[in-house]
Order: structure tokens, then C-alpha cells, then sequence
């Protein structure tokens, strides 16, 4: 297994990431490559040519350029993670037929209400920024193409590097619409969309079937099929694997792979994920549950977490003052933080109002005040999570920027009482690289 290498490529919102790994799950090499600045905010209808996908290709093409080639010709499979509900519509050649749009984009609201008119509640296609709601709209602004697939970011590379398209996972196909538990493209999909654009999809970690022979194809043209950079005339004996979400790969990167190991996410948010032994869809929580293994994940997250705390707090003043925070001590105050009015994790409310008062004078207690009340948000998301039919943590890793807190993780522990144990790593890239070695059995 130390000669067996697994790439994992993560599309991230900022940048892209290459980790290959050994058949011992050991790092071997990595890296990283941040995406150029655009030029000028994206015009309302932009043009087809280059744009995202360009950028994105070059990106992969950098990372792979970058691992010693004694590595990269000799992997055994790739998986790809990509940013969730980013989609673009493509031809037969897996070229571009629409601009990319992307994960945040929230255009498709008109959209959105037809989705919102028919499919069911607990469905993963509902709202703006949702694949389907963006399909939609792509259908509508660029009706004259050639259009021959709908691709996920993550399914778009996968597809460059496997020389063939049509296929993508179960979990980026939840906000398409796929129906995870009947394991389909529900009739209420295909009364929407065309159905020959829909993808096949596998399992995250599944082999793709491999390309057939380009001579004896006919459908694709040789010339557009790309040849990949990394790998002396084709991609010879490496197997692309099914990808997933960028979110649920960091979640598989952490090593949580047991029922009731739980990843708490501190970074803008506060975001709750645990493995589970049965879906959990409660669509007035946001939550909503994916196909992991054979297993599944659910999740929820809190407006709350570091950006009401970056409002009060320099990073500065955060590494100053964390030093001097008290966790044995409580303030006993009762804050709820929140920019504005309106959560829906564990609360689900656009009322329901922040608490951020009274405010010491003291800035250390004032920080220790809204850590704490975070801390209690944490604490009822993992108990609603139960509530709704979720084990309660078994096991629980943290990732994000408020993992670097000591006195944070100290008040966590003590209110969440389970076991806090260490993320094996906290790169996307590496749970696709764990994908791509079949270490998520299905
Ligand atoms: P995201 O990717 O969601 O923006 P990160 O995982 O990069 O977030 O985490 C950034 C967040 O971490 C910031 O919102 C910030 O408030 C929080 N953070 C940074 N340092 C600390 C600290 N010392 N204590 C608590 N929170 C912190």
C-alpha cells in the first residue's frame, strides 16, 4: 500500500487543492493553487467562452503539474470535491455550452418558486441558489444551445480528467433535486428539465466507468477529448472515482467515519454534522441528510459563530484576549449572538432576536459571554439533531477558524460532555483522496 497513490482534488471557493495519499492514508504530496482575482464582477448574462471553467481547468492542471512526476504517473485513482450548487450546462464534448454559476449565486429566484410550487418540502432543490433553480434559469437565458449534460463543478473536472461526461454523485445531486432515500430522479424533476441532461449518479468513491475508446467512440470527437497533463497518452490505468460536496468531503477528511461521530464546523457559521443511521430531513431547520457510505450525514447549521464575533473582535483583539478567558468561571450571562434577527438552526425563526446585553465593561468577559452562548447554541443544535431521530454524539472533532481557541474548545467540552478527539486532517482534498482509495465503503 505505500507505493498505491490516491489523489484528492478539491475545488474550493477560494482556491484548488491537490492531496495524494498512500494506501496507508499517508500524505505523500501535496498542493495549492489560489484562483486569480476576476477582473470585473460577472455581468448578469456573461459570456459563454472562458470565464470560471477556464480558470478552474488551469488551476487543476497547475496543481497536477506540481507533484513529483515519479507520483503522478503512477496514481491509481482521482476523486474530485467541488463548491456545492455550482453548475454549469455543457455540450457532448464536455465543453462549456453556459457560464458557470456559482454556489452563492442567487439569481434563480423566480426560479425557485416553480421548484418551490411542486417538489416536496423536505426536498434539497428548494431555494435560489440551489443547482436546479440555477439549471432553470441557464435553460432560459441560453436556450439555443447544444446542450448534452448538467455538470457540478466537481463533475465538469471529474469529467475533463476521465475524458467522458454524464456522470456525477449522490450528494452533489441533492440540490438538483435527486431523491437520496428511493436513490432517483423523482417524475417532478423530469416534468421540470429535460431528462437526457440529468447525470448518471454513483456513489461518492464509485470507479466511473472508464472512457470508451476514443477511435471506435464516433459520439466525441478525439480532438476535444482533453488529455490529461499528468499521464503519458491518456489516463492508462487510473480510475476516476465519484466525488462529493466540498463541505462533505472536509466532514470525511476529519476521520469521522463511525454512527454518532459528529464534526462541529466554527468558522463564519457554526455548522453540526453527525453520521447517522437513518435520514434526517426537517427542511424548517435547514437540515437535510446525504448518503455517506452506507451510512448517512446530517447537518444543520446556526447563523451564530466567528463573523457576530469578527463584528465585535479584531483577529488582533481575538488572540489577545483569549489568553485571559476563564472557562471554569462563567459569566453567567445569556447571549444569543447574531448579526441581525432571524435564525434557523436549532431555532427555526426569522424572528428570533439576538442577545448581546448587558455588556460588561470588561472586553475578555464580553468575549467569554458570546463564546459561552455559542457554546449552548452548539449544545441544543446536537440535542435538536437528536430530537429529530440523529444519534447524540458519540465522538466529536472541530474544524475551522475557532478550533484555535483553547478556552472555547474547554467550554465546549465540559457543556457538550463527549469525547473531543483530533481530526485527522482538515483539507477537503484529503477526504477526496480518501474517496478515491475506497476507504468510504458503500
Ligand atoms: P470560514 O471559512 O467559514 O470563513 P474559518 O474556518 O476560516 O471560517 O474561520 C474563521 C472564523 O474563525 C472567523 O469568523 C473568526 O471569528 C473565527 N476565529 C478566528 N480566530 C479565533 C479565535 N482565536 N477564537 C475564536 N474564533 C476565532
Amino acid at each position: 500500500p505505500n507505493n498505491c497513490f490516491y489523489a484528492g482534488l478539491d475545488l474550493g471557493t477560494s482556491g484548488c487543492r491537490l492531496i495524494v495519499i498512500d494506501g496507508n492514508q499517508a500524505v505523500r504530496a501535496e498542493a495549492r493553487v489560489v484562483y486569480p482575482e476576476e477582473p470585473s464582477p460577472p455581468s448578469p448574462l456573461p459570456e459563454v467562452e472562458g470565464g470560471k471553467t477556464a480558470l478552474w481547468w488551469d488551476a487543476v492542471q497547475q496543481v497536477m503539474a506540481e507533484i513529483p512526476e515519479t507520483i503522478r504517473t503512477t496514481l491509481q485513482g482521482i476523486a474530485v470535491d467541488g463548491t456545492s450548487g455550482t453548475i454549469l450546462l455543457a455540450d457532448a464534448n464536455g465543453n462549456p455550452t453556459t457560464p458557470a454559476l456559482m454556489y452563492n449565486d442567487a439569481r434563480a429566484l423566480e426560479q425557485s418558486r416553480r421548484i418551490a410550487a411542486i417538489a416536496p418540502r423536505d426536498s434539497g432543490a428548494h431555494g435560489a441558489t440551489s443547482s436546479l433553480a440555477k439549471l432553470l434559469w441557464l435553460l432560459e437565458h441560453y436556450p439555443d444551445q447544444p446542450h448534452a449534460y448538467v455538470l457540478h463543478q466537481a463533475d465538469w473536472i471529474a469529467g475533463k480528467l476521465a475524458g467522458q461526461f454524464g456522470f456525477s454523485d449522490e450528494n452533489n445531486c441533492l440540490k438538483l433535486g435527486y431523491d437520496p432515500v428511493k436513490r432517483e430522479w423523482p417524475a417532478w424533476v423530469k416534468a421540470l428539465v429535460p431528462e437526457h441532461l440529468l447525470p448518471r449518479v454513483l456513489v461518492p468513491g464509485e470507479k466511473i466507468p472508464p472512457a470508451p475508446p476514443f477511435a471506435k467512440g464516433g459520439v466525441r470527437e478525439p480532438a476535444a477529448v482533453p488529455i490529461p497533463p499528468f499521464a503519458k497518452g491518456g489516463l492508462g490505468g487510473i480510475f476516476l472515482h465519484a466525488g462529493t460536496t466540498d463541505s462533505i468531503a472536509a466532514f470525511i477528511a476529519t476521520g469521522a467515519s463511525e454512527l454518532g461521530d459528529a464534526v462541529t464546523s466554527l468558522g463564519s457559521s457554526i455548522a453540526l454534522k453527525i453520521i447517522s443511521d437513518k435520514p434526517v430531513f426537517a427542511p424548517e431547520f435547514g437540515i437535510y441528510s446525504h448518503r455517506l457510505g452506507d451510512k448517512w450525514l446530517a447537518g444543520g447549521a446556526s447563523n451564530s459563530g466567528g463573523a457576530v464575533l469578527l463584528q465585535h473582535f479584531s483577529r488582533d483583539d481575538l488572540q489577545r484576549l483569549t489568553p485571559q478567558l476563564q472557562p471554569d468561571k462563567p459569566t453567567g450571562l445569556d447571549y444569543y449572538p447574531l448579526s441581525k434577527p432571524g435564525e434557523r438552526f436549532p431555532h427555526a425563526d426569522p424572528q428570533w432576536l439576538p442577545r448581546l446585553s448587558p455588556r460588561p465593561a470588561d472586553d475578555v468577559q464580553f468575549l467569554q459571554a458570546m463564546l459561552e452562548g455559542m457554546s449552548r447554541i452548539e449544545r441544543e443544535g446536537w440535542q435538536r439533531l437528536h430530537e429529530l431521530g440523529a444519534p447524540y454524539p458519540r465522538t466529536l472533532r472541530t474544524v475551522g477558524g475557532g478550533s484555535r481557541n483553547p478556552a472555547w474548545m474547554q467550554m465546549r467540552e465540559r457543556l457538550i460532555g463527549v469525547p473531543f478527539v483530533p481530526s485527522l486532517h482538515d483539507e477537503a482534498a484529503f477526504g477526496a483522496a480518501l474517496l478515491a482509495c475506497g476507504a468510504i465503503k458503500s
